[in-house]
């Protein structure tokens, strides 16, 4: 089964299509890097994934259901999410008043995470809760904001650039720490990411997007052999 699987897809922004027969698909356990040049169209993929900008045509599937028509809030509940490039915290409220604020809107019971178990992942959050988020780290807020995509029960998560302004040591541990969750728990996740060595290094399979278009798709060793860096 696939956790996601776009057909075909095509989208933009008024009269301006931005990507056109985009097929793509991620298994549970997977982690797939969506790479390309600035405005390729990677972040006008994940919107129209998300539900926030509609498909001219094709299909897009979660869960093996065509969600099409469906709309952002029901696509959250069959348990995807977005953490949008510019991380998507509350930068006012403590690291727990953000966990409770999304945790009460996410969790209904029956989760994979809930509050106990983010701090349990990512112990920087349980010694900080009551640190006002936007006075932590560059790393310690992106940490934040992939603990609240996780609240609930998500199947596939999709990262925007969550690199952006960390220190390379940084990437690499959220990296390991991102491919450990992938695997132990099943969840399928769809990088997008500037930094294309630190995300070959983490993807099981990479897709390339020139133009709005793939133009390639195989593993990590695969885009190395093939000689894609005149695509960066
Ligand atoms: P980046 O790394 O710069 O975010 P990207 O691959 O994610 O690149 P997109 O953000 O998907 O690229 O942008 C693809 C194209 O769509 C660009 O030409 C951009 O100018 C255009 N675009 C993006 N958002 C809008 C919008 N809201 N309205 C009109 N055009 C847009």
């Amino acid at each position: 089964m696939s956790l996601l699987e776009l057909r075909d897809v095509t989208a933009g922004y008024g009269a301006k299509l931005v990507i056109s027969d985009v097929s793509l698909t991620l298994a549970a356990g997977e982690i797939v890097a969506l790479l390309g040049h600035n405005g390729a169209g990677k972040t006008t993929t994940l919107k129209t994934i998300m539900g926030l900008l509609p498909a001219r045509s094709g299909a897009v599937s979660l869960m093996d259901q065509d969600v099409s028509s469906l709309a952002t809030p029901g696509r959250i509940k069959l348990g995807l999410r977005l953490l949008p490039e510019g991380r998507g915290i509350f930068p006012d409220l403590s690291v727990a008043d953000n966990i409770e604020a999304v945790a009460a809107q996410n969790c209904k019971g029956g989760d994979l995470f809930g509050p106990a178990e983010v701090y349990q992942l990512l112990p920087v959050l349980d010694e900080r809760r009551t640190t006002i988020a936007g006075t932590m780290s560059g790393g310690q807020q992106q940490m934040l904001a992939l603990s609240l995509a996780l609240l609930g029960r998500p199947h596939c998560l999709m990262l925007d650039e969550p690199s952006i302004g960390l220190a390379p040591n940084l990437v690499e541990r959220m990296f390991d720490q991102l491919r450990s969750l992938s695997r132990s728990h099943g969840l399928g996740t769809l990088l997008v990411e500037q930094n294309v060595a630190a995300a070959m290094r983490v993807a099981d399979r990479v897709i390339i997007m020139n133009s709005g278009k793939i133009v390639f798709s195989g593993t990590p060793d695969g885009a190395r052999a093939a000689g894609v860096w005149h695509y960066f």
